[in-house]
């Protein structure tokens, strides 16, 4: 069995299921436990600078060994799989020299992965899939990641003799509930720039994102007798529907793909006197996404001086941005490195913005540039997640090439 494949089989062995809406980090105490082992297989394989946090992020560094200055590179992945799904006893089996053919999960309970339902699955004939037993996630996302960069490390520990600069290792809780970056140590993390490895089929390569804000509307009616309403009362819902009715219709993530961005009606509930929307506004492009912001004030302003001030109040708070904007005027290079490492390994890299947010969007912010790769893995989230023996091992050969380049840079 290969080192990444084993590796990758004894990580899936714990759950590190993370929860929503907790105070503390981590969100699961379950976590610590796999922190801890990754933390003792670091120092094991002899990383230096090998640190816990309290709040369970694991960092080490594989020091340089080239003789002369390449810039600081790091590799992030997190360990926590999604509250969506449960992550415990997995119970993972390899599915040899894949046909082709619908997949049979779990024979008792009929649970069969389907060719029409998961297209993805024909990227993979002949290759070795790790499947689930059709009752948890595999958490390939993001073990996959954590087990391949563990393997690049061992690597470059045992080959002292190749050239490098500082690797730079980061592993995180709570990423599936968008707190992964919260408490990232950038500066003590000591990386100049950094790739995350949390994405899906092999070849995949991201580093644009939405811009992202939420929007909350407030709306005060006046209830009145409905016998006797004529000219005075004013229904808090029909404005709530007045308002969406002011939006772009087809600005919905019901209509929209690739770079469309879009208003997304998320909660919407109230009575005659008082209704409460809520509101995720996103885009890809800035300038159309603060337009469509400024859309959102203007109704209500329009909304107000229809049936009087302080009718309609709107709270907006920017979520995340689009890290595009980090990586496009000095950090392409991280981009293009990627690109020529995957070609130098046959692999072709497909590149495609993401229609959400990423650790590495918030880590770009926060002064780390950090783009997405893929783990190899599919279906996340759920039951039908799986992924090819064959792209573990030719991702740690991704890194490893990531690596081999940026020293001669
Ligand atoms: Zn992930």
């Amino acid at each position: 069995m290969s080192k990444v494949l084993d590796r990758f089989l004894h990580y899936v062995s714990f759950d590190t299921q993370s929860m929503d809406e907790q105070e503390q980090i981590p969100s699961t105490e379950k976590q610590l436990v796999l922190a801890k082992i990754l933390k003792e297989e670091l120092e094991a394989i002899g990383a230096s600078q090998v640190r816990m946090s309290d709040n369970g992020y694991v960092y080490a560094v594989i020091p340089a060994t080239a003789d002369h200055p390449v810039k600081s590179l790091g590799f992030v992945a997190h360990m926590d799989t999604a509250p969506a799904m449960s992550g415990k006893d997995v119970k993972p089996r390899i599915a040899e020299h894949y046909d082709g053919k619908d997949l049979v999960l779990n024979e008792e309970k009929q649970i069969v992965m389907r060719v029409k339902d998961f297209p993805g699955m024909l990227d993979c004939v002949g290759k070795d899939l790790i499947v689930t037993d059709g009752t948890t996630l595999l958490g390939a996302d993001d073990k996959a990641g954590v087990a391949e960069i563990m393997t690049m490390a061992e690597f470059f520990l045992s080959h002292p003799e190749i050239p490098h600069g500082n690797i730079c290792i980061g592993f995180t809780p709570d990423e599936e509930v968008g707190r992964g970056a919260d408490l990232f140590d950038v500066e003590h993390f000591g990386a100049d720039v950094a790739y995350t490895v949390d994405g899906g089929p092999i070849g995949e390569l991201e580093y644009e994102n939405f811009n992202a804000a939420s929007g909350k509307v407030e709306i005060s009616g006046r209830s009145v007798h409905p016998g006797s309403a004529k000219g005075s009362m004013i229904n808090a819902l029909l404005v709530g529907m007045e308002f969406q009715a002011m939006l772009p219709a087809f600005e919905n993530p019901m209509y929209t793909e690739g770079y469309e961005g879009f208003f997304h009606l998320d909660q919407m509930a109230g009575d005659v006197e008082s209704a409460h929307l809520e509101y995720i506004i996103r885009d890809h492009d800035k300038e159309a996404f603060e337009q469509k912001k400024a859309l959102f004030q203007e109704v209500s302003r329009y909304l107000n001086a229809k049936y009087g001030e302080g009718t309609v109040s709107v709270t907006m708070k920017d979520s995340y941005y689009n890290m595009k904007e980090q990586i496009e005027p000095d950090h392409l290079y991280l981009i293009d490195t990627a690109k020529e490492a995957m070609k130098n390994l046959h692999i072709t890299p497909l590149v495609s913005p993401i229609r959400g947010g990423t650790d590495g969007a918030r880590l770009s912010y926060m002064g780390l540039p950090c783009p997405n790769l893929s783990t190899g893995g599919y279906n996340f989230h759920g039951r039908f997640e799986f992924i090819p023996v064959q792209s573990l091992e030719q991702m740690v050969e991704v890194l490893k090439e990531i690596v081999i380049l940026f020293e001669k840079m």
